[in-house]
Formats: C-alpha cells, sequence, structure tokens
C-alpha cells in the first residue's frame, strides 16, 4: 500500500472502538461468499414475510454503510465528515419503482434533496438513478432505437420532463448534478438525456455530470466522441469517471443472447481504459470536470500525480474524488487531509428500500479480489495503533 494511504489514525479518526470493532466484524463476514449468499437469502425471506429482522440489519451493516433513514437523520454524519474536510452526497434509495405516481414521488424527493442542501456547503452534488424517474423497460426500447407506440411516447415526454425538472432546479440553485450510470441496455437513452441536458445547464459551469463507465469497450471513444461532436461545442462537460458496478450480471445477458461481451475482457484492461480516460480528462480540463469515483488506490494516485505535474492545485474545482461511505476510509479521509476535493456518497432511505444496495456491497466486496482484504488489513492496523497508545 502507498504510504500516503496508509495512514490509519486519519483514516479511521471518527469511528470509535465500538464501531472499528463492527466494521471488523462485517468486513470478515462479508469476506464469505457462502456466508454471504446465505445472508442474502435470509435477509430476503425475512424481510418478505415481515419477520423482526430490521432492528439487526440497521444496527449492523446499515448503520456501517448508511447515513440514516431520513435526510435529517444524516445530518450528523454530513457534520461529522465536513470537519474531516470530508463532502457528502445524499443519495435517497430509489430502486424498483414501476408506475408513474412512484416516479413522481421520486422526483419531487430528489427536488426536496436539492432544496435540502442548496445552502449546505458540506453538500455539493445531489445524485440520481435515472431509472428512478422512468419505467427501466421504455429505457430499454429507447436505447435500442425501436418504435415507440403513442403511450409509450407520451411516458417518455414525462421522464424527459422530470429529467428536466431535476437539472434545471440544480442550476437555478446552484448544485451540481450526478447521473448514474446503468445497465448497458438502458444505458444510450441515459446517455441521451445527460447530453441534451448538459446542452442546456452546462454553459459556463459544469452542473450535470454524466458517468462513464470504463469497464465498457466503447467508452474511451464515447468521450472522444463526445468532445468532437460540433454540437456539443461551449459545453463545459461534467463526467464521472467509475469503472461499473454490473461486470457480472452484463456479462451473462451477453453470454443469453450470444452477443460480444461489452466488458473488457480483464481486469487490466478496465484499468487501462480507466488510465486512458483519466489521461484524456486531464488533456481536455478547460472543457471537462470530472470526479474519480474509485476505491482503487492505483487511481486515485494517477490523478494526484498529474495534478502535480500539471502543478494543478489539490483543491481545483475541476477534480473530484469520490467514495462509497463505509468504504475506502483510508483515501477519503487521507485525500481531504491534503485538501483535496473528496466526496461520500451518503445513501439514506427505509432498511427494506435499501437491501439491494446492501447487498450489492456486500457481493461486491466479495466478489473485488482485494477489496475486503485491505479494508481489513487497515482496521487491523489501526485497532493494533490503538492499542499501543
Ligand atoms: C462515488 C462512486 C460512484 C459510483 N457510481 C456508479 C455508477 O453510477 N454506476 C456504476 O455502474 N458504478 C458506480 N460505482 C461503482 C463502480 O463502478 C465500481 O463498481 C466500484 O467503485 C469498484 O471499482 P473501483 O474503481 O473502486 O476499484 P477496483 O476494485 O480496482 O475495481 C473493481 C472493478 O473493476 C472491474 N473489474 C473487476 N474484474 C474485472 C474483470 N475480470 N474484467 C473486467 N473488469 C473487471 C469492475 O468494474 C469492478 O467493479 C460508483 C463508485 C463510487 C465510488
Amino acid at each position: 500500500m502507498n504510504n500516503f494511504f496508509s495512514n490509519t489514525k486519519e483514516a479511521f479518526s471518527l469511528k470509535s472502538n465500538f464501531e472499528l470493532n463492527r466494521a471488523y466484524f462485517l468486513f470478515k463476514i462479508i469476506g464469505n461468499q457462502s456466508v454471504v449468499k446465505l445472508m442474502t437469502s435470509l435477509t430476503n425471506f425475512s424481510l418478505k414475510f415481515n419477520l423482526p429482522v430490521t432492528p439487526i440489519i440497521k444496527s449492523t451493516v446499515f448503520d456501517h454503510f448508511c447515513g440514516g433513514i431520513t435526510q435529517e437523520d444524516c445530518v450528523p454524519v454530513i457534520d461529522k465528515l465536513y470537519k474531516k474536510n470530508v463532502y457528502s452526497v445524499l443519495d435517497f434509495s430509489t430502486e424498483g419503482f414501476v408506475n408513474e405516481i412512484e416516479f413522481d414521488n421520486c422526483l419531487n424527493k430528489k427536488l426536496s434533496i436539492i432544496d435540502f442542501i442548496k445552502n449546505r456547503n458540506e453538500v455539493p452534488f445531489a445524485v440520481f438513478k435515472p431509472t428512478c424517474l422512468g419505467s427501466t423497460d421504455l429505457f430499454v426500447k429507447m436505447s435500442s432505437g425501436l418504435k415507440l407506440s403513442n403511450s409509450e411516447n407520451d411516458s417518455w415526454c414525462r421522464v424527459v420532463k422530470r429529467f428536466e425538472k431535476v437539472c434545471e432546479k440544480a442550476f437555478f440553485e446552484n448544485v451540481k448534478i450526478l447521473i448514474d450510470a446503468e445497465e448497458v441496455d438502458v444505458q444510450k437513452a441515459i446517455d441521451d438525456l445527460a447530453i441534451m441536458m448538459m446542452r442546456k445547464f452546462n454553459k459556463s459551469v459544469p452542473i450535470v455530470f454524466n458517468t462513464v463507465q470504463l469497464y465498457r469497450k466503447d467508452r474511451m471513444q464515447y468521450i472522444r466522441d463526445l468532445l468532437k461532436n460540433d454540437k456539443n461545442k461551449g459545453i463545459q462537460f461534467g463526467l464521472k469517471l467509475v469503472r461499473g458496478a454490473y461486470m457480472e450480471k452484463e456479462r451473462k445477458i451477453a453470454k443469453n443472447k450470444g452477443i460480444d461481451s461489452p466488458i473488457c475482457n480483464s481486469k487490466i484492461e478496465t484499468d487501462d481504459n480507466f488510465n486512458k480516460a483519466i489521461d484524456f480528462v486531464f488533456e481536455n480540463l478547460n472543457k471537462i470536470s470530472f470526479i474519480c469515483a474509485s476505491h482503487n488506490e492505483d487511481s486515485v494516485l494517477r490523478v494526484m500525480n498529474i495534478m502535480k505535474e500539471k502543478k494543478i492545485k489539490n483543491n481545483d474545482p475541476r477534480v473530484w474524488f469520490g467514495q462509497l461511505f463505509g468504504m475506502s476510509d483510508n483515501i477519503s479521509f487521507n485525500l481531504a487531509h491534503n485538501k483535496f476535493n473528496t466526496f461520500k456518497i451518503l445513501p439514506f432511505g427505509s432498511v427494506k428500500n435499501l437491501m439491494p444496495y446492501l447487498i450489492r456491497r456486500a457481493q461486491e466486496n466479495t466478489s473485488v479480489q482485494g477489496q475486503t482484504g485491505r479494508e481489513l488489513q487497515l482496521i487491523l492496523n489501526e485497532k493494533k495503533r490503538r492499542r499501543s497508545i
């Protein structure tokens, strides 16, 4: 591990001994694939049949990875993080919405979050998942270029309006807005909407940020084309660079369809793509603001080194780092300690609604080689450091 990230005193400065032990226990459990599988099935079963498991989930995995049930619950966490120079991004859980009423409710929730954060320096971005504002089937159809029926067309117009309302509100309140990336079969429609919003709202400052998943083979070309397109002249682009969260699912879909997988063939290829994207955005920093949204120390170091080389100030507003709450605190807190712009994604919502998110975190920490080991080693180092003082 690079020395910069090994300062565990800074990394865990907000964690009590109890919280540190809980984190150790959690990462120990989620490091075991069979245990994660069993716990996932048991939890889903218990929630479905209203067995009283919510308090157990709430005081363990939920409190480690989430800010609270309401946005107000998150305020003490936001304040604590900000004292350490770490910003927060409130992410209201919105998975599994299926009808127009739910999409409208979700829109209103997103607008109310922008109101909630508009005067809070400590929460500089809002975020939304596109398919919380419209049906996934519609996004799939739009992405594949199929003709919509009249009623589908009406539904799509409502999706566009919802996108516009969120981005317009962000624009007027001067809050930056992140659009999450999703699965390949819905992403083309998301990208089209995102660029439509950037053309409207990113004229002098970047307000709308689209997400680029560098585990996709075609994404470097996508970024290059964005900048080459004459229709995008004058845009201040906002890009969130990620590797991508749906690798296994995408591979399975491609296999079932008998098509070539859209995902890079190896981790090395994905890493190489991510590096290329970092280099590209720095070459075009007059037109692009970006977020290195990653728990990968090499990627973060690459950005830091380029900033040093190019004499870009650590807190230059065009460069941000983002990690998820409850993960890679050694990266976030050491970056923030050195004045780099750094935020944590702070999910909030009911335990039931956040279960898919929590299960993804568990599966990611199990399937991503090394992440759990890294977290555990850091916690052990900190426990040892605390014992020695
Ligand atoms: C702030 C933040 C916002 C995010 N927003 C989104 C989002 O909007 N949409 C989204 O999809 N994800 C999002 N993610 C998740 C992200 O895409 C990654 O899944 C996660 O961060 C792990 O990647 P990494 O760069 O942190 O680290 P690493 O641990 O270095 O990389 C793991 C990633 O590498 C890729 N990978 C692993 N093995 C292979 C392989 N054999 N072949 C090819 N590629 C491989 C996968 O993408 C895997 O997730 C976000 C993450 C963060 C921190």
